[in-house]
């Protein structure tokens, strides 16, 4: 195992949890992500009033069982890489996109898991790849923020969001042809976008939420709403009244390229008429997410691609975190075994 080294492309929940997998089995692994600090979606904001998450709120279980959830994260505080993460079940759960179901929240935040994972790994942010292919040697990689082609790796996962990952492979002519199966297979999976407000009003309501909705609200569709997240009543958080707020996927798609202080200004006041506040902000951040959550899964865990190319990601299996790690896991063993068996 030890001569061979993979790039994964992602620093998602999914890519973090693959490698991690593959490098517990004596392999190299690098990862590569465009952003600063890895996470993804798994995205929070730090503020003067306390952490507030833009993108999911909660690991939903999806398509994963919450035992073996459970048991991802014990193992990794019982590895002592999160010592102070906290968790804690959660029951019929309003999800995004995925009806009610079971799911768990997180102390500090999520991307505290993403963050403790990286530490293990070679991990190299703010690498944005646009260029992929491969010669005789293996595989290379081109990012934005270096001159330098990056290889040779023996195979490649790719965790990116699909239409970000059907770009990359199409970037390069020879790596389209050669992968033409695969993006085929992979072209019918979509995702809804997704605006995001982190809000701290300067009137917070008095009125608790309605009794059993927990931290986490599904307004009516029709209010443009689809979560309203009471951060600080997320359990063990406290704090200062502050909410994340998601607007619908429809909603979202129809103010998709408006000007985001206009977006800002809507979203205030659909979150105000709903909390019964007014819009007055001590503090704002808006996200625009054009790829937030699943439309259309793929319906099987992971691609397997010619010599050596693997695509994974939540989209594979569903439309939660949950969905991720189940995608992620299958595709580490599916690697492995695939090296085993020498039919990469
Ligand atoms: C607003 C919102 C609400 C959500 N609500 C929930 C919820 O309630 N419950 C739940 O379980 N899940 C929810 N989710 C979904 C959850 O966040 C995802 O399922 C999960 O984080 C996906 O992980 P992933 O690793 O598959 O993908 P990602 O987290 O998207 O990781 C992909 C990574 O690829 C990187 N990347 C992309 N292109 C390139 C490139 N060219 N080069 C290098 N790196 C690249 C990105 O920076 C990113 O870090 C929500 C998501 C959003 C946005």
């Amino acid at each position: 195992m030890s001569n061979r080294h993979w790039a994964v492309i992602g620093a998602g929940i999914c890519g973090l949890h693959a490698a991690r997998q593959l490098q517990a089995a004596g392999a190299r692994v690098t990862v590569f992500d465009k952003a600063r600090r890895p996470g993804g979606r798994l995205a929070v904001r730090r503020s003067d009033w306390g952490l507030m998450a833009h993108g999911a709120p909660v690991l939903s279980t999806g398509s994963a069982s919450p035992d073996w959830l459970a048991e991802v994260l014990g193992a990794t505080r019982s590895a002592g890489l999160a010592k102070d993460l906290a968790w804690e079940p959660l029951h019929a759960l309003p999800a995004l996109a995925a009806g009610d179901q079971d799911g768990f929240s997180m102390l500090p935040s999520l991307n505290a898991l993403a963050a403790a994972w990286s530490g293990t790994l070679d991990l190299r942010c703010e690498h944005t790849v646009t260029r992929l292919w491969r010669d005789v040697s293996g595989w290379w990689l081109l990012c934005r923020e270096q001159e330098a082609a990056i290889g040779p790796f023996h195979g490649v996962l790719l965790t990116t969001p699909p239409v970000q990952g059907r770009a990359l492979l199409q970037a390069d002519a020879g790596t389209a042809a050669e992968q033409a199966d695969l993006l085929d297979d992979w072209q019918g999976v979509t995702q809804v976008p997704c605006w995001s407000l982190l809000w701290v009003p300067a009137s917070p309501p008095d009125a608790a939420p309605t009794a059993g909705t927990g931290f986490i609200e599904r307004p009516a569709s029709a209010s443009g709403l689809a979560l309203v997240v009471h951060e600080h009543r997320r359990p063990g958080a406290g704090g200062s009244p502050r909410y994340a707020i998601h607007a619908t996927a429809d909603w979202s798609a129809a103010h998709l390229e408006h000007d985001a202080d206009a977006v800002r200004e809507q979203l205030l006041m659909l979150a105000a008429s709903h909390l019964g506040c007014s819009t007055a902000s001590l503090f704002t951040h808006l996200h625009r997410w054009r790829y937030a959550v699943t439309g259309q899964a793929l319906g099987r865990p992971f691609l397997a691609g010619q010599h050596g190319l693997w695509v994974a990601g939540d989209s594979c299996l569903g439309a939660t975190a949950g969905d991720a790690l189940a995608s992620a896991r299958a595709v580490a063993e599916a690697m492995l075994m695939a090296h085993d068996h020498g039919t990469e």
